[in-house]
């Protein structure tokens, strides 16, 4: 099968690889649609996951259809369209146990540490796929695992109903929980320095969009920074409401540091929550997606053959992109 392989430091080339068979638990599936994200950079650029190796093939993000089941698979039969957590967890560690699968002592994935998405074909644990409904796009599909990201941030940040939010960066993730805050009927914000992100923003139903944090007025009941560009998080971390919530989203270079006043939090009773990953907010994404795939399906604003990865990742770096997809198997 064809695969987009990192070989070495960022180097990357299309290989003939084998197609892998299907151990006992697992599933082969054909991928049709894969996602690249930040993170994929961050791997490129050696930076996550720490001291892991090449070479690797990338792809976390993705939808497809069942090619094979090994040996003990119930539930699965080729054919089946279906998604899946790239998240590949021991379970049993304190961390699984309290559902932080993101923390597990075990922790590998797939399309991180081991073989991904931006490939014909890859092998899982049956256990971590979900069933699409026919219903629903493998674009839709692959776009429930940035979703589950969002998903679980606001779980764990225990995100109420009917406030007020400004979402600092209308990228993917931005948007993500624009939807979602969206769904909570809050009143939310946007600030976005690229025009065809606020014009993004406004269409999926954001109350208002500015340029920069200039133009607002009044803290706000949730402050979710998902630029992680260090002087947006120290300008964010000024828009708090008195009981308000901050929520790190974005992902600042590791040696960031802001200035805080702590008796600032004690006096306004702040919480300030960071996210990673997506724990166990998987399921909880895939009963969602249905409602939210109208609005998330037009943030994927580029498609690519597997040969294609190169201008995949120009078209990332320009501000009009959203979500990128690779689609292994259509012709582009
Ligand atoms: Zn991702
Ligand atoms: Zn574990």
């Amino acid at each position: 099968m064809r695969a987009v392989v990192l070989v070495e430091g960022e180097r990357h080339e299309l290989q003939e690889v084998p197609t892998l068979e299907p151990a006992p638990g697992e599933l082969r599936i054909r991928v049709e649609a894969a996602g690249i994200c930040g993170t994929d950079l961050s791997i490129m650029h050696g930076h996550f996951p720490p001291g892991r190796g090449r070479p690797l093939i990338l792809g976390h993000e993705f939808a497809g259809t069942v090619d094979a089941v090994g040996d003990g698979v119930d539930g699965f039969a080729p054919g089946d369209r279906v998604a899946a957590d790239p998240n590949v967890y021991c379970g049993e560690c304190e961390w699984c146990r309290r559902g932080a699968y993101n923390l597990c002592e075990q922790w590998a994935a797939v399309g991180i540490t081991l073989p991904g998405a931006l490939a014909e074909y890859l092998c899982l644990p049956a256990r971590l796929a979900v069933r699409l409904p026919e219903t629903l796009s493998m674009t839709a599909g692959a776009l429930i695992e940035p979703l589950s990201c969002a998903i679980h941030a606001f779980q764990y940040a225990d995100v109420a109903r009917d406030a007020s939010t400004v979402i600092f960066g209308g990228g993917m993730m931005g948007l993500t929980c624009l939807a979602l805050a969206n769904q909570l009927g809050h009143q939310v914000t946007v600030v976005e320095i690229h025009e065809a992100r606020r014009r993004k923003a406004l269409d999926m139903g954001a109350a208002r969009v500015v340029e920069s944090a200039a133009e607002l007025h009044q803290p706000f009941d949730y402050v979710m920074e998902a630029t992680g560009v260090p002087a947006v998080v120290q300008e964010a971390f000024s828009w708090i409401r008195t009981r308000g919530t901050y929520l790190q989203l974005g992902l600042p270079p590791a040696d960031t540091e802001i200035t805080i006043r702590p008796l600032d939090i004690n006096n306004r009773e702040l919480r300030i929550v960071g996210s990673f990953s997506l724990a166990d907010a998987y399921p909880a994404s895939a009963d969602m997606i249905g409602s939210v795939a109208p609005a998330l399906e037009q943030l994927v604003t580029h498609r690519f053959g597997l040969d294609q990865f190169d201008e995949a990742l120009a078209a990332m770096a320009r501000p009009d992109a959203l979500k990128v997809h690779l689609e292994p198997h259509t012709h582009h």
